[in-house]
């Protein structure tokens, strides 16, 4: 009995949601004594291999060309046979886009319990109790099952990646999809930017930018770090951002090494999807902010002198480094 990964990549690259979701199952393989199969479907990056520095033992991939464009039911057809093929016994899938439309397909496929927003190892496997978020973020609920098979959805950036340097031996797996019954009619995707879940450094800004024309500060200092830029609920709500930006409860959860909020007060749907960044920088006008609790530096000041000083700071360390 084995674990089974669910391995997304993009545009030829693994996503660090693989990453984590291969160093989630690589522990529970650790725990229950079984190893780690982590499965790539459709195109791939050149190396496969690399899923076994995050801990996988094994790399299968299915390369039907059918499945080059997502599709959530091909996909959970192929995770299926992989399940039989291998013996699963649990299947780690990142609650990413594609990870939430493949779960709950694959959990009526396989008639395997779903737990989904889990957000930390499992405290016992005999029988499998673990524990994800519930209420809005607001409270946690350890659940269990029997279930001879479970599906395991992580919150995407709620572990981490860890390196387990395993061997990563690549193999080929003959799965062809299940005939499809939707058809993906188009595909838009956002280009030049840094996907938020992947960035490392991130801008975001709230509310108090007052208007949705200001956010060419915002951009300004996220240009000058090479910074992806994020922002409140409220503020994508009001069209002033895309909703690709909305970060928090509702939106996307990240875990960068910095996270610079700016005019943002810290409330808890907001800090549920950013409080896991390595380090947060707090700049609010209020000293009072709830955000400021949370943060490991404060600036309390004006957004619109602070920025544009901040900006020219770190172009000026820039130029003289
Ligand atoms: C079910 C539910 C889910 C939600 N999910 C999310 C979510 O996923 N993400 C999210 O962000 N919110 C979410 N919210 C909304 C959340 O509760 C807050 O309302 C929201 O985060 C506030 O956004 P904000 O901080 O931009 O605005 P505000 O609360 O209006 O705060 C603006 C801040 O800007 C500061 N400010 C004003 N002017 C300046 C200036 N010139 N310079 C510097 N600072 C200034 C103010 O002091 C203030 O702290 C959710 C709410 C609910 C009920």
């Amino acid at each position: 009995m084995s674990v089974i990964i669910f391995a997304e990549s993009t545009e030829g690259k693994f996503k660090k949601a693989t990453f984590e979701a291969c160093s989630y199952g690589a522990k529970i393989a650790a725990a229950t004594g079984s190893e780690a199969h982590a499965l790539v479907i459709g195109s791939a990056p050149a190396d496969l291999s690399v899923l076994g520095k995050y801990g996988a033992d094994k790399v299968h991939h299915a390369s039907d060309a059918a499945l080059d464009e997502f599709n959530g039911a091909a996909v959970a057809s192929v995770l299926k046979a992989a399940m039989d093929a291998i013996g699963a016994k649990y299947v780690v899938i990142s609650g990413s886009f594609n990870g939430k439309t493949v779960a709950p397909i694959l959990s009526v496929k396989a008639g395997a319990a779903l737990i989904t927003n889990v957000n930390s190892l499992p405290a016992s496997y005999g029988p499998l109790v673990v524990r994800r978020s519930a209420f809005s973020s607001k409270g946690l609920a350890d659940y269990t099952t029997s279930a001879d098979v479970a599906i395991i959805s992580i919150i995407p950036n709620a572990i981490g990646v860890e390196e387990h340097n395993k061997a990563g031996e690549v193999a080929t797996l003959d799965a062809a999809p299940a005939a499809k019954n939707t058809t993906v009619v188009s595909v838009d995707r956002v280009k030049g930017q840094i996907p938020l879940p992947e960035a490392e450094l991130v801008v975001s800004a709230g509310r108090g930018m007052k208007a949705a024309e200001n956010w060419t500060l915002i951009e300004k200092l996220a240009d000058t770090l090479g910074a992806a830029t994020a922002c409140s609920k409220p503020v994508s709500d009001m069209h002033w951002r895309p909703h690709t930006e909305h970060v928090g409860q509702t939106g996307i959860a990240i875990r960068p090494n910095l996270y610079i909020a700016i005019g943002i007060s810290g409330a808890i749907q907001h800090l549920a999807g950013v409080s896991n960044s390595k380090t947060i920088v707090v700049i609010n006008s209020d000293a009072e902010a709830p955000f400021f609790k949370a943060a490991d530096y404060g600036i309390v000041g004006d957004a619109f002198d602070v920025v544009p000083k901040l900006t020219a700071a770190i172009e000026a360390f820039k130029a003289s480094n």
